[in-house]
């Protein structure tokens, strides 16, 4: 049984002018041990997709169709106690955003990560819980005694790795990680990987790791998705997809990052930007951007479709 089965799942924000349909038909699949990278431009639905599983969308945020298969349950219909109590934290758990925002202020960090832990599981006395923290601050590189510290106490990459601690604290199934670099520098930012890599083979955890950036799912992943303009348009094997992309834009958002392997040369960006999600192009939504757009593509949208073994794109190219 997969840990985590989403199925055909579309999700709209709705504002005054309509709705926004932010993702759309996005299926795919994790085990256990299995990380994957979930890939595209900003706007493109990635932190939409992860904050569904989780059912933390904002207030304005529907799930209007799809299934997620969470260790064998669907948890679209179950309710939000239910979701409280046996999902959030103690099956799925999420680094959010922005170390530098995500701690609060005003409570000690290690206080935060005991309240973490007791929200989730309220039978477990506050010192069981401080021990637990004292340990999952030694577990990612953090010395126990700093638990009384407040946030501002803390370097940007101290921050991080506090709140990896504070999203295993309920020893979940799968971990989700939106743009764990973000804001921090390039030496740090390789020590909070490092510290994930690890983590994950430790605990054989199931990991997401949302990134723009493809070097940073490279060193985790072994699958990732691509999303452009709330579609998934790639998925499946990471190796594969990076040695021979099928979609137009993984061929571009590929080449649109520099290799330090390849010879200089000059960065490619795509032309144009991602269409208004409140009214996007009929068909493939890459086509206003795409060199190769055909007539088809302009009227019927590509369904993912196997090209090789867990290699999967959406493209009218690749059944023609
Ligand atoms: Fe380009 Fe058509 Fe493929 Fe879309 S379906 S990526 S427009 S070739």
């Amino acid at each position: 049984m997969s840990v985590l089965d989403v199925k055909d799942l579309s999700i709209y924000y709705y504002i005054g002018r309509g709705a926004v349909r932010a993702a759309e038909g996005v299926s795919f699949k994790l085990e256990k041990g299995e990380a994957m990278g979930l890939a595209g431009e900003s706007g493109c639905g990635k932190t939409t997709v992860a904050l569904s599983l989780l059912n933390i969308l904002p207030a304005n945020g529907r799930i209007v169709n799809g299934e997620i298969f969470v260790n064998g349950t669907n948890i679209v219909d179950i309710d939000e106690s239910q979701m409280r109590k046996d999902i959030r934290w103690k099956v799925i758990s999420m680094v959010f955003q922005g170390a530098m925002n995500a701690l609060n202020p005003l409570y000690k960090v290690g206080d935060q990560i005991v309240e973490a832990i007791r929200l989730h599981e309220p039978d477990v006395f506050k010192r069981e819980a401080k021990e637990r923290t004292a340990k999952l601050l030694e577990m990612v590189g953090i010395e126990p005694g700093r638990a009384d510290n407040y946030p501002h106490e803390f370097s940007g990459g101290m921050k991080q790795r506090a709140l990896i601690a504070m999203a295993l604290a309920n020893n979940p199934d799968l971990v989700i990680a939106d743009e764990p670099g973000t804001a921090l520098d390039v030496i740090v930012q390789a020590q909070v990987l490092r510290l994930m890599k690890e983590l994950k083979e430790r605990l054989d955890l199931s990991m997401i790791m949302i990134s723009h950036d493809l070097s940073l799912i490279a060193e985790i992943c072994q699958k990732i998705s691509i999303m452009y303009a709330g579609h998934l348009v790639e998925y499946g094997d990471i190796v594969k997809i990076f040695k021979e992309p099928l979609h137009p834009y993984t061929v571009d958002l590929i080449e649109s990052f520099p290799s330090i392997k390849a010879e200089k040369q000059e960065m490619v960006s795509i032309p144009g930007s991602p269409p208004d999600l409140l009214n996007p192009p009929s068909g493939c939504r890459f086509n206003p951007r795409c060199k190769y757009a055909m007539d088809v593509c302009r009227k019927d949208q590509p369904q993912l479709a196997e090209a090789s073994k867990n290699h999967f794109a959406a493209c009218h190219l690749i059944k023609s």
